[in-house]
């Protein structure tokens, strides 16, 4: 048995949120912090996500980070959106220039992490069984890293070569040649589809539910775009701040109904052409509260699908059904997506009217036929938010893990600390703006307070901060009181967590925006902490 390891914080995981909270309490506070990852290197979901087209759809300069005016002057981004390879090598830069590998553990999966009341610390374990000891445990494990891989019936019995798009191989897949299937049409298969598309010899496509998109309008950086930036780079952080997901959308209008159809129409059709989230956070502000408001940009966007779809019956299959409301589902951006169904070698399939039954030695059967490939590809997204907090084996006071505290859906004080879990604090938690947000944004404002926190703590010499029920409560009915107003509730999302089996139905954003996200968090720390319980 190894020697207990003795830190002040614990944090898991090497993505954004743990790089930036090891910079924050180790080279700011000086504090004893070392970070836990699973993977063999730093960045998270730009370590795991390495499927063919993946790229991030908020502009780069926006999607970064924003602490270090020397960091973001000096890195360069070479593409409006940039793909993994690049986000991946900026996190290793990042994790470089502040020196924080020497403080990572990579190839290190946490296993447990308890809380000693008696110690009044967290004893955590990882699979190789070393044991640390620490003051303070922060999970900052990432709202999509836990791979959702449903049950299929004859799973194990397909002789093919398998993928899961977040778990992809580090040196690729080769695919010329090769017959592909690929299950799944959410954010991450529209981004692969058609780039495998162009290199595999044939490619099925299992649908089951079409998707709203808009494109992305990916292009390169020029140099005269990248010195714009870099001149007013904190007007755009602080406009960033102070909008509703951390992007600044200036030409949003409030209500989609109250312009004629012509205007409607303009505004849709320029917000279309200006890509990534422009049609959906930036044409009205009412598409997600109103469904008369939301139905005039489904319409929109369906009348796209077959504009750009040769094969009419095709593009109907791939249009949303007019029940489905648009933006209440992550709205997916594309490039190409639709071109790609009117390739010889792409077959869509429609698994809604036809289910899988099964997979075979040779592909998979449906209701309605069979289909044979070398290659299979699980793009079925995640066990968002809970999963890997979950998979952590995470207990806290009197020996109840969070799955049982959770076992009706999340419970946090905002999407920071949880009651009965003292010292616990989530970075992007669920009930924070958190994936409706800018997230290296998102990330920033809660590693922030939390070293905020910590440091008030420390500065009182107190040992011990826990959230207390009334206030956890009050906090998990005003989140839900704000998505009531939103249509966000009315989709069978992840973020209600309807993607998997068995998973309480509840809305896990707090969906207010973040500035007023802000505004409540500074002002409960500025009210000495209004909500937590402090002992020495
Ligand atoms: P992650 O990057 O998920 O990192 C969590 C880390 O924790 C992982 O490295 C994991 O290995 C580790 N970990 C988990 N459990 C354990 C354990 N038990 N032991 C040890 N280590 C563990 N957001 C946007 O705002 N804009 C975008 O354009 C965007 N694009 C995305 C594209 C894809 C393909 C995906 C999947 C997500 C995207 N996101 C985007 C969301 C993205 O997850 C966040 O932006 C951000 O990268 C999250 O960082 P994180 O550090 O919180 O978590
Ligand atoms: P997702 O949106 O949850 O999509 C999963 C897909 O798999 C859906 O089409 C789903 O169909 C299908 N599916 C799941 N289980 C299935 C089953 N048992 N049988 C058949 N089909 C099944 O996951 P994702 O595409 O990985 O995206 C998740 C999130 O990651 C995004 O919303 C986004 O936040 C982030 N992301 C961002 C980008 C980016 O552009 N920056 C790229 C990728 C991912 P149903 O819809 O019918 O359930």
């Amino acid at each position: 048995m190894s020697k207990v390891k003795e830190v002040d914080v614990l944090i898991v995981g090497a993505g954004f949120a743990g790089l930036y909270m090891l910079h924050l309490l180790r080279d700011k506070q000086k504090l004893n912090a070392v970070v836990l990852e699973h993977a063999g290197g730093v960045g998270g979901t730009w370590y795991w996500n390495r499927y063919p087209g993946a790229r991030c759809d908020i502009a780069s300069h926006e999607y970064s980070f924003s602490f270090s005016d020397e960091l973001q002057q000096e890195w360069s981004w070479s593409e409006k959106y940039a793909g993994q390879a690049e986000i991946l090598r900026y996190l290793e830069h990042v994790a470089e220039r502040f020196n924080l590998k020497p403080d990572i553990e990579f190839n290190t999966k946490v296993q447990s992490a308890v809380f000693d009341e008696g110690l009044k610390r967290w004893s955590i374990k990882t699979e190789a069984g070393e044991v640390y000891s620490a003051q303070y445990f922060i999970p900052a494990v990432g709202t999509l890293s836990s791979a959702n891989i449903p049950f299929i019936q004859g799973q194990n019995d397909f002789k093919g070569d398998e993928y899961v798009t977040s778990r992809w191989p580090t040196n690729g897949v080769d695919f010329r040649g090769k017959k592909v299937g690929i299950i799944g049409t959410g954010a991450t298969a529209i981004q692969a589809i058609p780039v495998i598309a162009e290199e595999c010899e044939q490619l099925f496509v299992f649908q089951r539910t079409a998707n709203y998109t808009s494109p992305l309008c990916n292009g390169p950086m020029t140099e005269k775009n990248e010195r714009e930036i870099k001149a007013n780079y904190q007007q755009l952080r602080d406009d960033e701040q102070e909008s509703f997901g951390g992007m600044p959308y200036k030409q949003q209008r409030p209500s989609a109904l109250a312009d004629s159809p012509d205007e409607r129409e303009a505004h849709y059709q320029k917000r279309w052409e200006a890509g990534g989230f422009n049609v959906w956070l930036g044409s009205y502000e009412d598409i997600l509260f109103n469904e008369e408001a939301n139905k005039t940009v489904a319409d929109f966007l369906r009348s796209k699908i077959r504009e750009r779809v040769n094969d009419p019956k095709l593009a109907e299959l791939l249009c949303p059904e007019e029940e489905q409301l648009f933006g209440i589902k992550r709205q997916p951006c594309e490039t190409n997506y639709y071109e790609a169904f009117n390739r010889d070698n792409v077959t869509l399939v429609d698994i809604k009217s036809a289910p899988i039954k099964e997979i075979t030695a040779e592909g998979l059967n449906t209701a309605e036929g069979s289909y044979e490939f070398d290659i299979l590809i699980y793009a079925t997204g995640f066990d968002a938010f809970t999963g890997s907090l979950f998979k952590m084996g995470i207990t806290g006071r009197n020996g109840r893990t969070l799955q049982e505290y959770w076992a009706d859906g999340p419970r946090t004080y905002l999407g920071l600390s949880v009651h009965g879990f003292p010292n616990m604090f989530t970075i992007t938690g669920p009930q924070s703006p958190s994936v409706l947000f800018n997230m290296p944004l998102a990330i920033e404002m809660h590693c922030d307070w939390i070293a905020d926190c910590i440091k008030h703590m420390n500065a009182q010499n107190l040992l011990e901060a826990e959230v207390d029920l009334p206030h956890e409560d009050g906090w998990i009915d005003h989140t839900r009181e704000v998505a009531d107003m939103t249509l966000f509730p009315k989709a069978k999302s992840w973020y209600m967590g309807a993607n998997i089996p068995g998973k309480p139905r509840v809305f896990m954003v707090y969906v207010a925006g973040g500035p007023a996200y802000k505004k409540v968090i500074t002002d409960i720390a500025d009210n000495g902490y209004e909500g937590f319980k402090f002992t020495q």
